[in-house]
């Protein structure tokens, strides 16, 4: 057996970038001006980001769009396109422990994590639309024979992709998958908290053959390069995921420029119900635990409200605590550590907040509740009982290891409780009872709705939010819709 990986040796030696990428070059921002990149769980600052703003923005744009309308990658065959998009992912596969390293530093995560789930499954996505794009047809209209109507899928462009700190190589791939195998050119703007990988990207891109001008990454803050982004006018679509708050902004800069394109996946607040009659209630509440303690809570479809019938309420709750209580929480180079440090010191504070308004507001605190170590970012895996649906913990998205648990007196109040909230994008039932699994899937107003599991998934199905978790899919060939135009050649036949 190969001896156990020394985290913090390889920390030590790792060489970090945070420049900008475009055009095929790494570049610092036209300004000079540097961002700092900090280890939440350390406090210290990694390496300097390059604080893209409005002015690199339309630098990136301007070759961004040189190598679109060139045709290099828009025009080359899919099963060209499909070639180095493989390999682009077989790079990412093959840097797993360098870019799980990167990735644990800058957020926070759990190194297991960033190894098992995170590395793969950013690989396995790129891999999944590299090996789909040349088996994609396109329709003909069923005209009267006097013509015929050529139903094309064509690139849009230039495509912006906006994405958050929680999964960030995962949620960048989300979108780099579909938009480059679908021929456009990409500015992704990584989160400020989270741009190592992103940046990393740039070259492994290079390498793998996708020509330059063609995938480009502009660290920077929201306020300026996020900004500078959604107003562009010569940018075809914006693909963004973070929370709703930045979402509406992107449909208003999109108002106020030129009417792009904009793909919204958003906040939730998924409610996971069990009925008295699930399979299996211990299996319920151990992943109802890891369901809102995954990733530090910092989940967008975390199972965050944990809904559950009355007369088996206690008893969930209490496996609940058992389960969560004993999550290993600490150093995230530690490959035992189960949960790690909350993004930033923001965060911390703004989960903190949330677990006193929990406590003010009447909430039963079961579990947890404080910080580990009154100055880091680390913070106890957290359970509430006895929460209604007034209270703030079950209404807002607190994006952190805090759950809320709701008592349900039967299925219809379980259902009016799982939908009464402003956002629709996962949810799950626990019941052996089909009749009842398929009711409430049904009432349920979410993009995803599991039944007798919670987040589960595969590339091949769809993710995305009804009501104010946003619109637009990611993931599956429906994702493709977001990054294409349909033309309609109509051809009058003599
Ligand atoms: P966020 O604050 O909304 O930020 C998302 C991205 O938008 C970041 O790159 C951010 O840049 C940028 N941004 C911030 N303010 C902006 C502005 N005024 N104009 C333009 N861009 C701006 O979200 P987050 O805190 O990073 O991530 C957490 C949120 O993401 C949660 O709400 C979570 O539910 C959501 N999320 C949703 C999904 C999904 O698939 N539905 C998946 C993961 C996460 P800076 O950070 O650099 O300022
Ligand atoms: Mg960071």
């Amino acid at each position: 057996m190969s001896a156990p990986i020394d985290w913090h040796a390889r920390a030590a030696s790792l060489s970090l970038n945070g420049q900008a990428f475009i055009g095929g070059r790494y570049v610092p921002a036209l300004s000079g001006k540097r961002l700092d990149c900090v280890n939440p769980a350390t406090g210290k600052v990694l390496t300097q980001l390059a604080a893209c703003d409005a002015e690199d923005v339309d630098q990136a744009v301007k070759v961004a769009r040189v190598a679109f309308e060139a045709g290099s990658w828009s025009r080359m065959a899919p099963r060209e396109r499909k070639k180095r998009l493989k390999a682009f992912a077989a790079l990412i596969a093959g840097h797993t422990e360098e870019l799980a390293l990167l990735e644990t530093l800058d957020m926070g995560k759990p190194i297991r994590d960033s190894l098992a789930v995170d590395l793969p499954l950013s690989a396995q996505c790129i891999d999944w639309y590299a090996e789909a794009i040349d088996k994609v047809y396109d329709e003909i209209a069923p005209t009267a024979p006097s013509a015929v109507s050529l139903i094309r899928r064509e690139p849009l462009g230039v495509v912006a992709a906006v994405v958050p700190w929680n999964f960030p190589l995962l949620m960048a791939a989300w979108k780099l998958g579909p938009i480059l195998a679908a021929g456009n050119s990409v500015i992704l703007k990584p989160a400020e908290q989270s741009s190592l990988t992103a940046i990393r990207l740039g070259a492994l891109a290079s390498e793998a053959g996708i020509p330059d001008g063609v995938f480009n990454v502009l660290p920077g803050l929201g306020e300026t390069a996020g900004q500078a982004l959604g107003l562009h006018m010569d940018i075809d679509a914006v693909a963004f995921t973070g929370s709703t708050e930045v979402g509406k902004y992107f449909l208003q800069y999109s108002g106020r420029s030129n009417m792009k394109r904009v793909g919204l996946e958003c906040g939730g607040k998924s409610p996971n119900i069990i009925l008295a009659d699930a399979p299996d209630l211990d299996a319920a509440a151990t992943s109802a635990a890891w369901g809102i303690f995954y990733n530090q809570g910092e989940v967008c479809n975390a199972g965050s409200r944990l809904v559950v019938e009355e007369s088996v309420k206690d008893r969930v709750v209490e496996k609940v605590i058992e389960v969560g209580g004993a999550i290993k929480v600490g150093d995230p180079l530690d490959p035992a550590t189960e949960m790690g440090a909350m993004v930033d010191a923001g965060q911390t504070e703004r989960v903190m907040g949330y677990i006193e308004k929990g406590v003010a507001e009447g909430a039963k605190l079961r579990l947890g509740g404080k910080r580990i170590a009154a100055d880091g970012c680390f913070i106890e895996t957290t359970l509430f009982d006895d929460v209604t649906s007034d209270m703030t913990i079950a209404r807002e998205e607190i994006f952190g290891p805090v759950l809320a648990t709701l008592a349900a007196k039967d299925i219809d109040d379980a259902i009016k409780i799982g939908n009464d909230t402003t956002y629709g994008l996962a949810a799950a039932v626990w019941t052996r009872d089909i009749n009842k699994a398929f009711k409430v899937s049904s009432a349920l107003r979410a993009g995803v709705v599991w039944v007798n599991c919670f987040d589960h998934g595969d590339i091949s199905s769809p993710f995305g939010g009804f009501k104010q978790s946003g619109f637009g899919r990611d993931k599956s060939l429906h994702a493709l819709e977001k990054y294409t135009e349909l033309k309609a050649t109509w051809i009058h036949l003599g």
